[in-house]
């Protein structure tokens, strides 16, 4: 019997039967052509059912394409193929002198997959990497390709579609000149630190993690461009050991620290490639509220600590600048995103997300597309002020659905 299929955490086993893996982008487009339901899975490493097509679908994944990774210096662009990774694509974009605005916490996830789900790092004028996508490739569910450019209607669907569209063959992203980063790391931040605004400014990424046992934080990440004027940050102490964000895990795992300087891709994530990110057995969740709210809901939280803390590994705040994409949760505000890393223990784990989510409520959260959250799709959709155009996209795009899996078509068509 083959094992079956699951994400990255597995606690998600995909119901299709078989992951096709098609060689070239005519068998790709044959095989979308003659399926009923398709779904494309990434790196797997959502933490929900969103890449599952249902028991009747066809899951596939574009790892055995050509992994193109097309720079152009003049343009400052790079056209990425759909099934390649950040890790890959960063170290080429490097090679050329060019950089990415800005990396999630790990580079092991596919960019397409990325993308899909609004994925984030850090930086109060960072948007989310879908940010950077000028056009999107797509083969529809015909089989027939289509471009969807920055200038096109309906763009600002297109890149954060939650996999509903079609499948993306290629993105093109913007670049920027190479840059360096220093990364340092400060521990034990009281809870009477600077205000969440000074302290989310003091670099180009900052993150915060607390652990939630008791108020403050236990460490703060500052990613600094070394172009970039140096902030002060009054607050905590300098790490005089390598760190690693969840208590107990190898500090070897993650990206230099110290400030000593280098190129933005290994100092931007908080793991390096060759590694495991992350603890490795674990459940995630994360919620986005617009930023001025962030002091307010840490409030909340820490009111639920004793609820929180015994279920957590680690919670990190971050912040994602405004951007465009309908289903983006950073879509049209400021944002300041609080993860949660869980045990690896779904049945304790999702009462607890229940109640983080009671308390985020006030806040107007957008839970993360790639992550455990209990939210309705009914509640969710009064979230997404553009949703019918979205909607409209998805009709237009897609009309017999053959991209909409259970979890997209529970969000985006209601019940009634
Ligand atoms: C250890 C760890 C750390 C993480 N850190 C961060 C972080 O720092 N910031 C953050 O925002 N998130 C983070 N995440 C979440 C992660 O970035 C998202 O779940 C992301 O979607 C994963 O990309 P993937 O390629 O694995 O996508 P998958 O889980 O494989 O797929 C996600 C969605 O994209 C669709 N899709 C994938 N490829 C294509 C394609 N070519 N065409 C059409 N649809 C496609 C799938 O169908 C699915 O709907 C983390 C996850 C883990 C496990």
């Amino acid at each position: 019997m083959t094992k079956p299929l699951t994400n990255w955490a597995g606690n998600i086993t995909y119901t299709a039967e078989e992951l096709h893996r098609p060689r070239s982008l005519d068998a790709l487009a044959a095989l979308v052509a003659k399926s009923a339901r398709v779904r494309v899975l990434g790196s797997g490493h959502s933490f929900n059912e969103i890449a599952d097509p249902g028991r009747d679908g066809v899951l596939l994944s574009l790892s055995a394409l050509p992994p193109v990774v097309d720079v152009d210096t003049t343009a400052r662009t790079v056209r990425v193929a759909g099934g390649v990774r950040y890790a890959e694509l960063a170290r080429r974009v490097h090679e050329h002198g060019l950089a990415l605005h800005n990396m999630a916490s790990l580079p092991h996830i596919s960019v397409a997959g990325s993308v899909a789900t609004g994925t984030h790092g850090s930086g109060v004028r960072n948007g989310s990497l879908a940010s950077a996508v000028r056009e999107v490739e797509l083969i529809t569910a015909d089989g027939s390709t289509r471009t969807i450019g920055r200038e096109d209607a309906g763009f600002d669907g297109a890149v954060t579609s939650l996999g509903a569209l079609g499948v993306v063959t290629a993105l093109t992203l913007d670049l920027e000149p190479d840059f360096e980063v220093s990364q340092y790391v400060f521990t034990e931040l009281p809870e009477d630190g600077p205000d969440f605004e000074t302290v989310a400014a003091a670099a180009y990424s900052v993150s915060l993690f607390t652990d939630w046992g008791r108020p403050g934080f236990r460490q703060a990440w500052l990613k600094r461009r070394t172009d970039q004027p140096q902030a002060d940050f009054p607050w905590g102490t300098p790490a005089t050991e390598a760190m690693h964000p969840v208590p107990g895990m190898p500090a070897g795992n993650c990206t230099r620290q110290f400030g000593v300087p280098g190129p933005w891709h290994e100092r931007l994530p908080h793991f390096r490639a060759e590694f495991t990110p992350s603890s490795g057995s674990e459940l995630q969740s994360e919620y986005l509220l617009p930023r001025p709210y962030a002091a307010d809901a840490l409030r909340a939280l820490g009111a639920i600590r004793g609820s929180v803390a015994p279920l957590l590994q680690i919670c990190e705040v971050r912040t994602v600048a405004a951007d465009r994409q309908w289903l983006s949760p950073a879509h049209g505000r400021d944002t300041v995103a609080l993860h949660f890393t869980w045990v690896d223990d779904t049945e304790a784990v999702l009462p607890v997300v229940g109640r983080v989510e009671a308390v985020l409520e006030p806040f107007d959260p957008r839970p993360h597309w790639g992550k455990v959250f209990t939210v309705p799709p009914d509640a969710l959709r009064g979230r997404y002020p553009r949703l019918d155009d979205f909607r409209e996209l998805a009709r237009t795009t897609d009309p017999a659905g053959k991209f909409a899996n259970a979890f997209v078509s529970d969000f985006l068509h209601p019940l009634s």
